[in-house]
């Protein structure tokens, strides 16, 4: 049985950035994002690769296409997703 550790590596096998020079992934601040996005754009792990840096918290680079801004975003979407659902939930209980 595969842990959620190999698990979380197993997608890398098919990461079109394999190979690629790993600077591309992490541009110094200010500097074009555009080549690796290219590079993800392509990727079939690009799912995987994002929630990964999600779920890790991943604070530089270029992962699944997203830079840290974009993440910063998904994660609070989701953040406030989460929140609203909890009080729905809340007045759900309240009610019945
Ligand atoms: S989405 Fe981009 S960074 Fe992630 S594995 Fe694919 S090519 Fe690499």
């Amino acid at each position: 049985m595969l842990s959620e550790e190999s698990l979380d590596k197993d997608w890398q096998d098919f990461a079109n950035c394999l190979g690629v020079d790993p600077d591309l992934f992490f541009p110094e601040r200010g500097a074009s994002t555009r080549e690796a996005k290219e590079v993800c754009r392509g990727c079939v792990v690009r799912e995987d690769c994002l929630e990964y840096a999600l779920r890790n918290s991943e604070k530089f680079g270029i992962w699944g296409g997203m830079s840290e801004r974009e993440r910063r975003r998904i994660r609070r979407q989701r953040a406030l997703e989460r929140q609203e659902a909890l009080e729905v939930i809340a007045e759900t209980q309240a009610i019945s």
